[in-house]
This record gives C-alpha cells, structure tokens and sequence, in this order.
C-alpha cells in the first residue's frame, strides 16, 4: 500500500533544492490485524506543524520515515478481541496515534504520555490504511464529518493544554500563535470564560479568524510591541494565564513579561532541540510566582476532544484538500501558512 514519508532528511524550506527534505509516497506493507486491533481505511490525514520537524530529523534520520498521526476514516476490520467499544465495520472512527501499553510504571502511574512502550503500534496514518489497538480508536459522532474528525488528534492537544493551564472562569488569557492548536485552544478558553482574550499573531487571516473565534483583542508582534500592548490591554496587571502554541524561538523570550504576577506560562509546542531561552529566575520565579511548564502528547483527553468537537468551529481547518497522490504538493501547501490546515485525502468516496 502507499504511505507518506519523508525519504530525505533536511529542511522542507531549505532554499536550495539539493539541500531540502523530500515528502513522496512509498511502497510499504500493510500491517497484519491482531486479536486487539483495528484496521481503518484512512479517509483523511491533517498535516501537523510537527512534521517539518520530523523532516529535519527531530527524531532520528533513518529514512524513509512513515509520516501522518492526524487520522479519521472507516472501519476495515477488526480483531476477534477488538469488542471493548461496541466498533462495527464500517464505523466512521478517528484515533489516538499513541497506543498507551497500561502495564507500565507510568500508564500505572498516571502520567501515560511517559509509556515506555508505545513503539510496537508506532504506524504511519498518511497511508490507505492504519492498524492500531483497539484503545487507541474512537468512534466520530454523527454530526461530524470525517474531515472534520481528523482534527480529533490536534483537539486533544489543545485539550491537554486547558488541564495544564489549569485556569479558572474569568481570568484573563493570552494565546501566543494563531496555528491549529492556538486556535482551538482559544475556542476552549472562550468556553471557559476567559476574558481579555489576546492572539499575538503575526499573520494578518490568522488574527481574523482568531477575532471571529471570539479573541477580543488581536497583537501583531511584526508591528507592534507585544509587553507594551498587552500591559495596555490588561490595565497593567498581565494576564493570568499565557499559552505558547508557536514554537517560534523569535517569539516565546518575551511571554515572562506578559504573564501576571502568580499566573501560569505554558509551552506548548514543539521547539527546536538546540533551542535554550535565558529566564530572570529572580523576577519571574522568585518574585512573580509564575508556574512554567509544558506538554508534549496529551494523554487522557482524548474522550473529551471526541466530546467536543461538534461544538468547535471547525470550518476554517477543512478548507484545503490535497489527495494522497500529490502529498508533496499538501506539504508545500502547509509551508507556505497559507492555510490553517491542510487534510490529505487517503482514499476517495468516504464522507
Ligand atoms: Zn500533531
Ligand atoms: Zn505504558
């Protein structure tokens, strides 16, 4: 069957084409289905903004490297044992690309996102089907579409996100980063009650849409001086809650001095490995009491991203199809930011 896959590690950017990472289809083989396990026919795939990275080595540069975790589609079959969530074939399903073992210290432990052994159901999803345990497999509500149910993954992203902001109704809440998580993010803490909701996004449609998802003010870091603006708007105070969703080294060293007095920061994305930021212990730790922290996978969200998805706006994240046969065009596409997502359609005729 064909997958996507990064067949040459570099830059996808790099403008010097013999120096650039390479995205094409491969031939690969199918996965057998286990006792426990589901076989999906993979409708779509979303691209992730992590996968540039994994173009650039992040995790090891043995090529070909099978790409995609973003999955929705339709049950293909199921194992003898595979009973546990009353899956049928022909159920339209979405998925966890993680398969958490529950065995060891840390599925035990609380802290799944730890598990030591998720390598076994480790499988690309930007393919015409995917095996995966039957755990990692959810059933889409009726009232959502299959392109939409391929953002069930970067949902529950942001899902996690909210329980490590940990914020209460009313605090005031800035998002750093309009891309897919930043945004669904602002979605959740508009629910939660957020108030002086602030995007800082460089990209004019970006901040739109943040606006039209209920940010009520937009800071453009390209033009404007984000302290000075977001002192402006919160009469001094910062903001009690601050979310990093842009991994831009550019962007992140000033998110301390945004952050109000006792409030939490949180780095959520993914950064670059050789990336280090220097940080004013005593202001920032000792004297302002902030709570620094980040994620990486978002362990025991997802039922509740299933649960939220048909009440998120999710139009604006379906607008560009790319079918599996031009995924090095999708890939393009996703550089260029011109879109907040881009799906890559695995197999045609699945709605
Ligand atoms: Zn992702
Ligand atoms: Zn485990």
């Amino acid at each position: 069957m064909k997958v996507a896959a990064i067949t040459k590690i570099g830059s996808l950017k790099d403008p010097d084409p013999s120096k650039r990472g390479r995205v094409e289809l491969i031939d690969y083989p199918e996965q057998e289905v286990g006792p426990e396990d589901v076989k999906i026919r993979v409708a779509y795939c979303s691209i992730c903004g992590s996968d540039p990275h994994v173009a650039e080595g992040i995790f090891g540069t043995d090529v070909p490297i099978g790409l995609g975790h973003e999955v929705s589609g339709v049950v293909e079959a199921l194992g003898e044992k595979a009973t546990k969530k009353g899956l049928k074939v022909g159920d339209r399903v979405a998925a966890n690309f993680l398969r958490f073992c529950g065995t060891c210290y840390y599925c035990q432990n609380g802290q799944q996102q730890f598990c030591e052994h998720t390598d076994e159901y480790h499988r690309p999803g930007m393919a015409e089907y995917v095996v995966w345990h039957e755990s990692q497999v959810y059933k889409l509500p009726d009232n959502v579409s299959l392109k939409e149910g391929c953002l069930l993954e970067p949902t529950a992203i942001a899902v996690r996100a909210m329980d490590k902001m940990g914020h209460k109704v009313g605090s005031r809440v800035a998002i750093c980063g309009g891309g897919p998580i930043g945004q669904l993010a602002l979605q959740m803490v508009k629910m939660y009650g957020a108030t002086y909701l602030t995007m800082i996004e460089p990209v004019a449609e970006r901040r739109e849409i943040a606006l039209s998802f209920g940010a009520e003010y937009v800071i453009d870091p390209a033009t404007q001086d984000v302290v000075e603006e977001a002192m402006r708007i919160t009469g001094g105070l910062g903001f009690d809650v601050v979310l990093d969703a842009s991994g831009a080294p550019a962007a992140v060293g000033n998110l301390p001095r945004i952050t109000a007095k006792g409030g939490t920061l949180l780095y959520g994305a993914m950064y670059p490995g050789d990336f280090t930021m220097p940080l004013n212990l005593f202001k920032y730790c000792y004297f302002n009491e902030l709570t620094i922290s980040g994620f990486y996978v978002a362990p025991y969200a997802f039922p509740r991203a299933l649960q939220l998805l048909p009440r998120l706006n999710l139009k604006p994240f379906t607008a560009k199809v790319v079918p599996l046969e031009r995924v090095a065009e999708a890939y393009d596409v996703h550089m260029s930011s011109k879109y907040l997502k881009v799906l890559v359609q695995c197999n045609e005729g699945l709605e």
